[in-house]
């Protein structure tokens, strides 16, 4: 599920909201928190939390549709941060992680979301939902990326201080930032003032 989406919508720590598209459901799932450092942004705290992010993610799943009890949000989390560290191991190139990886292949190894086409062409995804299917759907995403072709185009964004992974899928491969009006706009910002620093420096 590498196709186009319309992205999730983010804050910085300011409060400034910005469009971010990882260009894999897998890795929309990572900006629900994650391991360590990244435990500061958990947003799964109750099961209703893990419908709310497969509606804004591409799944665009109705929430009332998904039903999801507690051992799933516990499952869904444990999920999660082992795709954080399968990510940033594809990212950096290192070797995966053992415990990761089963982690998740058990979840990919259950019953899936059951896609579906409506009269008018549209995708809907049969019912009943349960929370391990979305699991599931979003653990195949994440074989098909890391073993797939686009697997060496997964990064980290190249600014400083932030955290977000996606995959390239543009033709030329040159993406660099999770969005260009957050991480690539600061990066202009700074190269600008570092220019016109120098050129101050350097003018007698
Ligand atoms: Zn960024």
């Amino acid at each position: 599920m590498t196709t186009t989406a319309p992205g999730l919508v983010l804050h910085t720590p300011e409060g400034t909201r910005f469009t971010f598209d990882p260009g894999a459901l897998c890795l929309e799932f990572l900006t629900t928190g994650g391991p360590g450092a990244l435990a500061r942004h958990e947003v799964l705290h109750a099961p209703g939390d893990l419908a709310s992010w497969a509606r804004s993610s591409r799944l665009a799943l109705d929430p009332s549709l998904l039903q999801v009890g507690a051992g799933e949000l516990a499952a869904a989390r444990r999920l999660r941060d082992a795709l954080w560290r399968v990510a940033r191991a594809t990212a950096h190139g290192r070797p995966l992680p053992a415990e990761d990886l089963s982690q998740m292949n058990q979840a990919a190894s259950r019953p899936p979301l059951v896609p579906q086409i409506t009269a008018d062409g549209a995708r809907a995804w049969g019912l009943p939902a349960e929370g391990s299917q979305a699991l599931s759907t979003v653990a195949r995403d994440a074989v098909e990326l890391f073993s797939g072709p686009l697997a060496h185009r997964v990064r980290e964004c190249a600014a400083q201080d932030c955290y977000l992974v996606f995959v390239d899928t543009s033709r030329p491969g040159r993406r660099r930032w999770c969005a260009m009006e957050r991480c690539g706009n600061r990066n202009k910002v700074r190269a600008l003032r570092a220019r016109r620093d120098t050129e101050e420096r350097t003018t007698p």
